[in-house]
């Protein structure tokens, strides 16, 4: 069916209560032109917010001739509470995320074990096909669903062809329901961002955009299989900022071979001085089956210890808290405000679909993911149905584990009476002797009625938290 042909049943339900108020009926292009308008107008708004929040802050300092320490105290302070802040309000978020996964890059870097295939436009359309019809296949499941982010991930979404996000973004506004301001994030990499591209997105709806910057000393990524140049990074932030995207992402990796703790701190500096408003901190993981598995293997390349990473870890740490952001999960640091809303679905109980190849979903109690291998994916869809390999009822008891591990990743932690509700039981009774000695050792505490774990401790988390299970 051609887009044009859409009728008022396929537009989404916010849009058709505005509509209903108005005279005269518009097209779904004058639609999305007006609700692209409304973004970019919440855009600038967001940016004054940003600028009085900024001035604010200054007028504090000068009226109250904080000392140093005490200035360090108040915002250790504030810290705290926005933390405590972000996690509760994005709790409350009952609303749908919409995952797309875009399977290609420019070429595979060594550490890589995602699914990506380095393949032409031809390939890039044949997906495209496949993704658009698997859309149409949940317009029935999903309409009484209400969604508020999107987030195109990969992979690279930003290698493919120019309009393709255009397109995309239209068919999922005209197929999904989504209420109040959405969340619209995009995966950049910055060697694949043009000005068209960016300008493409814009016109798409998306407000967010987050950046494979990784590292800024470019010869430690080329180590790893992973070509970009400085100037490549330098063009994608210019970019951002002439285009006016404020709400800016960048992922970091650290513990990577001949990586320097100077090296992490240039990087965390460039990202500050960019006014990156975002940034996701990943250490390397040596997967198997990967390029960079056998160059270790062969001896080619030495690993860095934990103690290493530990130590870079807690440097991203402190430099990002000095710099006002706020470590609202293990590997994830905002400016107040500024968190991911689309990632918080992840880490509660709430439903998120997930399109394209590889793609998990949590929907209706079930968990399910879509075959990571491309020609499966379009031949399964071509031939009318879905690209689900697997598909299991989440029970109580695994539930139950997901919410230990992910609760104590949050900054909040873990909410004793809230579990002891929901799962009927009583975490300091069942593991009563585990978190005595957590306690005694200082790698946990409880505050207010929650467990948490020690902020020194927190890069070592996923050892603690198993200890839980
Ligand atoms: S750009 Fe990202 S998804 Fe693509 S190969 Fe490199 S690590 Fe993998």
């Amino acid at each position: 069916m051609k887009e044009e042909e859409f009728n008022q049943d396929e537009v989404s339900l916010s849009w058709k209560e505005e509509l209903e108020q108005d005279v005269r009926e518009e097209t779904i292009d004058e639609k999305i032109e007006r609700r692209l308008e409304e973004m970019s107008k919440r855009r600038l708004e967001e940016k004054q917010e940003a600028e009085n929040a900024k001035q604010q802050q200054k007028a504090l300092w000068a009226s109250k001739k904080i000392n140093k320490f005490d200035k360090l105290r108040y915002r250790e302070q504030k810290c705290r509470e926005w933390e405590v802040r972000i996690v509760n309000q994005n709790m409350k978020d009952d609303k749908l995320g919409l995952y797309i996964h875009i399977p290609f890059c420019d070429r595979k870097c060594d550490y890589c074990d995602f699914v990506s295939y380095s393949m032409g436009v031809d390939a890039q359309h044949e997906f495209k096909d496949a993704l658009f019809k698997e859309i149409e296949m949940y317009r029935t499941q999903c309409e009484k669903m209400v969604f508020n982010s999107i987030y195109i991930g990969g992979g690279t979404p930003s290698v493919m062809y120019e309009g393709f996000i255009y397109e995309l973004a239209r068919k999922i506004y005209s197929t999904f329901h989504f209420e109040g301001d959405i969340e619209f994030t995009i995966e950049v990499n910055p060697n694949s961002v043009t000005a068209n591209k960016l300008m493409e997105y814009l016109q798409a709806g998306v407000n967010r955009v987050s950046v494979g910057v990784q590292c800024i000393d470019t010869k430690i990524l080329r180590n790893v299989g992973r070509f970009q140049t400085i100037e490549n990074i330098e063009n994608a932030f210019f970019l951002l900022q002439k285009m006016g995207f404020i709400n800016t992402s960048a992922d970091v990796m650290i513990g990577l071979p001949n990586q320097s703790l100077e090296a992490v701190r240039e990087t965390i500096e460039y990202l500050v001085e960019k006014n990156v408003k975002h940034i996701s901190v990943y250490t390397l993981q040596v997967e198997e089956n990967t390029q960079l598995y056998k160059n270790i293997k062969m001896g080619k390349i030495k690993p860095l210890g934990d103690e290493a990473c530990i130590k870079m870890y807690e440097l991203v740490n402190k430099m990002l808290k000095k710099a006002g952001f706020v470590r609202y999960e293990v590997s994830n640091f905002a400016i107040p405000t500024y968190e991911s809303r689309h990632n918080f679905k992840y880490w509660k109980d709430v439903d998120y679909l997930g399109l394209g190849v590889s793609a998990h979903s949590f929907l209706e109690g079930y968990r399910f993911n879509n075959t990571p291998r491309l020609d499966e994916y379009i031949d399964l869809i071509n031939n009318g149905n879905l690209p689900v390999i697997n598909r299991d009822f989440i029970r109580d008891s695994e539930r139950r584990t997901e919410y230990i591990m992910l609760s104590l990743r949050l900054a909040t932690g873990l909410n004793l009476e809230k579990f002891r509700k929901r799962f009927k039981e009583d975490l300091l009774k069942t593991r009563a002797t585990q978190i005595q000695n957590l306690i005694k050792n200082g790698y946990v505490y409880i505050e207010d009625g929650f467990l948490k774990i020690a902020e020194q401790h927190f890069y070592v988390s996923n050892r603690i938290i198993l200890e839980l299970l």
